[in-house]
């Protein structure tokens, strides 16, 4: 199965393309691979962590973006994909191995004049030999035939018909490869009720009476948004994973958990979150039932919001996801001896 590691939405809708670009490019010793720095911020490291994941759906983040050639000061000449789809180092591989400079710029090749593209080459050698003519003949003609454009050079990602990098692209792509790997069972969690579970059980087979739910089946509802965000239409789907309301939820118990932070794609990303948690089978029982509670506790508030004029409150559903798993996992996992301190702290002797 494919799971998981999970983006929400937001962080990473926040960085423009040009930061990715940036982080895929500027690194001297692994420009053939993604470098993950140190010094990289949560967001990219998160994206890095789903990297295997895009891989299977045939997404390769090192070919995911291309350059649009303008003033060539921004794109390598080699390295960086813009005059074809392949970078010019796979398709010329010879005539990359005799460059002087692997990574210069396309500005340090091409230059212009009233008859066209201007060639500066610079081979480690004085001449080439017939392959290697050959190979040039090739790039050059295919230089020339390029559109130039002006202003500076820009990045395009090309899961997007507008060329800009979104989460969205990633999702649609990602939700055809889930959907052929939906042969994932419901997981029950005998730490938590029933009554708990069944909420995410009915959220996952998207039968919850959500409003969208509901106007599907032609029952009046007064409109179809939100309660939390009041933003976006509410289907099971938004409220436990895209909404701004369940992701700062969920980023609370991650933090609390001390697990990666938890990057949604959809719902079904929830409930197999504890499958790549780190720690033993035992802790990633009790993550698998915080979700659970976590899913009843949203679902919960969001009824009191629609039926007895609750208000969203963070904290205070924090609060609520924590003591009510403490007394559920404290006594179904026969942890009796875990004080309500340790359980505040998620720091449980022996897991
Ligand atoms: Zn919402």
């Amino acid at each position: 199965m494919i799971a998981t590691p999970v983006l929400v939405g937001n962080p990473i809708a926040e960085w423009g393309v040009e930061g990715v670009i940036w982080a895929i490019h500027r690194n001297a010793r692994s420009w053939n691979d993604i470098p993950v720095k140190k010094s990289l911020s949560g967001p990219w490291k998160n994206i890095i962590s789903i990297r295997q994941l895009l891989l299977h759906a045939d997404i390769d983040l090192k070919n995911a973006v291309s350059a649009v050639w303008a003033n060539g000061k921004n794109i390598q000449f080699w390295l960086d994909s813009w005059a074809d789809p392949l970078p010019l180092y796979v398709k010329f591989p010879d005539l990359f191995k005799v460059d002087s400079n692997k990574q210069c710029l396309v500005e340090d090749r091409v230059g212009f004049s009233d008859a066209g593209p201007l060639f500066i080459w610079a081979w480690v050698r004085a001449s080439l030999d017939v392959n290697e003519c050959h190979q040039l003949q090739q790039l050059e003609s295919l230089i020339e035939s390029l559109a130039v454009n002006v202003g500076v050079d820009r990045w395009c990602w090309k899961y997007d018909a507008n060329g800009s990098f979104n989460v969205a692209s990633i999702k649609k792509i990602l939700s055809s490869v889930n959907r052929d790997s939906q042969a994932r069972a419901f997981e029950w969690n005998n730490w938590v009720p029933k009554k708990v579970a069944i909420v995410a059980w009915r959220a996952d087979m998207e039968r919850l009476p959500t409003k969208c739910a509901l106007s599907a089946r032609n029952i009046p509802v007064q409109d179809q948004f939100c309660v939390l965000c009041g933003e976006y239409e509410e289907t099971s789907e938004h409220l436990f994973a895209a909404c701004h309301f369940a992701q700062s939820i969920w980023l609370n118990i991650a933090d609390w958990c001390r697990i990666p932070p938890i990057i949604t794609f959809g719902f079904e990303d929830l409930l197999s979150l504890h499958e790549i948690s780190p720690g033993s089978s035992k802790k990633r029982k009790i993550i698998h039932a915080v979700v659970l509670v976590a899913v009843w506790s949203i679902w919960k508030l969001r009824n009191e919001i629609v039926f007895r004029n609750g208000v969203p409150n963070t904290t205070k559903t924090l609060d609520e996801i924590k003591s009510m798993a403490y007394l559920w996992i404290k006594n179904r996992a026969k942890m009796v001896s875990m004080s309500w301190e340790e359980w505040g702290r998620f720091s449980l002797t022996g897991l």
